[in-house]
Order: C-alpha cells, then sequence, then structure tokens
C-alpha cells in the first residue's frame, strides 16, 4: 500500500523565522524576494494511505498548517513526547474529532500520554467535562522498542530515541521512518531501522546541541543506516535551505513545509 507523506512543519521549537531574530534566513523566510523553504513551522507530519489520514504530532502551528494543506479528517494521531512544539495542536482535533464516528484514537508512551492528560486534563475529566472538548480515546503504547499497533492496516513500531536526558518515541511505518527530537539513537533501536526507504531525522542546526542532533550527526546516522533517501527536519535558523542543501549528498535532502514524499506503508 502506498503512503503520500507531507511536512506539516519542519522548523525546531521556536519556529523560523524566529520572534525578535533578523538574520539572514529569518528574513529570507518571509522577505518576497526571499526562499519560502526558510519559512519552517512547528514540526509534525501527516500520512494519508488507504483512505485514511494519519498524523504523527499537532505543534502549535496546526490550526494553520491543516488550513494550509487541506486537512479535513484526521483518522488517528501519535505523538512523540510531550513537549509545547509537539503537543499544542491537540485542542484544534476538537472540530475534526467531532466528525468521526467513534471517539478519535490517540496514541502515545506512558510518559507523553500523562502529559497530554495533564495539560488538556479539561478534555480527560470523567466528571465536568468541558462539552465541546476532543472526543479522543487515548492508547498507551508498549514500551518495547519496536513494539507497535496496527492503525487502519498499516504497523506503527516505536522506536525509542534520546533527546537530551529524555527518552522519547520515534515511529517506524512501512518503509519509512520519523525520528524528531533525537540527540542520539540507541542500540536496541537499530534493529528497526534497517532497509529503510525514507529516513526522517533530526538535524537543528551546525553546531552540536546538547538534546538534538545536528548537521554533520546526522548525516553520519544516514552513512551508518544506509537508507536509500533521507530528510532532515526540526531545523533552527541556522540552516538556509539553499546553500545548505547544496552542501549534501544527493540521496540527503532538507524537508521544508509542504514537501510530500511518497513511500511503501504496508
Ligand atoms: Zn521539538
Ligand atoms: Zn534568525
Ligand atoms: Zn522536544
Amino acid at each position: 500500500m502506498e503512503a503520500t507523506l507531507t511536512f506539516l512543519g519542519s522548523g525546531t521549537s521556536m519556529g523560523v523565522p524566529t520572534l525578535g531574530c533578523d538574520c539572514a534566513v529569518c528574513t529570507s523566510a518571509i522577505s518576497p524576494d526571499g526562499d519560502p523553504r526558510n519559512r519552517r513551522t512547528r514540526p509534525s507530519i501527516r500520512l494519508a494511505y488507504g483512505g485514511h489520514t494519519v498524523l504523527v504530532d499537532t505543534g502549535p502551528d496546526f490550526h494553520a498548517q491543516a488550513l494550509r494543506e487541506g486537512v479535513r479528517r484526521v483518522d488517528a494521531v501519535l505523538y512523540t513526547h510531550g513537549h509545547a512544539d509537539h503537543v499544542m495542536g491537540f485542542d484544534d482535533l476538537r472540530p475534526l474529532s467531532f466528525h468521526a464516528k467513534g471517539n478519535l484514537p490517540i496514541y502515545a508512551d506512558d510518559e507523553t500520554a500523562s502529559a497530554i492528560e495533564r495539560i488538556f486534563d479539561y478534555t480527560f475529566r470523567t466528571e465536568d467535562r468541558y462539552p465541546t472538548s476532543a472526543r479522543v480515546q487515548l492508547h498507551r503504547l508498549d514500551p518495547a522498542p519496536g513494539a507497535g499497533v496496527d492503525i487502519f492496516g498499516a504497523y506503527f513500531r516505536r522506536i525509542p530515541v534520546t533527546h537530551g536526558s529524555q527518552q522519547i518515541t520515534g515511529y517506524r511505518f512501512g518503509s519509512a521512518a520519523y525520528l524528531t527530537d533525537m540527540s542520539d539513537i540507541p542500540e536496541e533501536s537499530l534493529p528497526f531501522l534497517q532497509d529503510l526507504d525514507v529516513l526522517i531525522l533530526d538535524a537543528l542546526r551546525h553546531d552540536p546541541h546538547p538534546s538534538h542532533s545536528h548537521l554533520e550527526k546526522s548525516i553520519a546516522f544516514v552513512e551508518q543506516l544506509k537508507p536509500r533517501r533521507a530528510f532532515f527536519t526540526h531545523m533552527g535558523h541556522d540552516l538556509d535551505h539553499a546553500t545548505t542543501e547544496a552542501t549534501l549528498p544527493a540521496h540527503i535532502r532538507l524537508a521544508y513545509d509542504g514537501l510530500q514524499l511518497r513511500f511503501e506503508i504496508a
């Protein structure tokens, strides 16, 4: 089964342009003669396959991203972790969840599920629940590396990744993997990242960072894991799209908002 993956956002937590910044990349991101690929909203992806729409994360830009890409329905959402740039669009699932037949299924590891329950507690209250809260059913993922769930005929495996001092969740689905907010890949996750067509990796900037992979390190992961194609995401204003991409081998590209890829998901 073929799937289409759309980058709803490809930016780091602060987005590009970064508020208050006048650097060349931030200026290029919004000026009429700049490079629109430098305009990076907060990171998430949409997967479309078999007539279904599945999201990985809903960041604070989700409302604008959904309008831009014409997202008119969502059938499931998987979350990577509970940081603001990945969960703050959760409330914008409300109108989309009302159209669903049952409750919209949400998948997350235990720590992320607890963060979502805490931040959006009015959604999950059993008494005095806010009446037009999102109609969702939160499913906690099996913590074992590589364990997963079948979602509309595609198998999503949980791939633990290191995000600074935390361990968070990346996903493998069919011939693709999405590893955002990753400073390292633990040994136990490597067997689940073989024979990839598409590998999407965090690459924040040129210089090393305590909780995100940087360009050189992400290139090394690509060389180690040997996917057919790799795309970098969660990028900050350090990376100008055209000049950075010109330094990369042809099978490694920088993602940009709205970029679409096709791959086999099942
Ligand atoms: Zn992030
Ligand atoms: Zn800047
Ligand atoms: Zn994060």
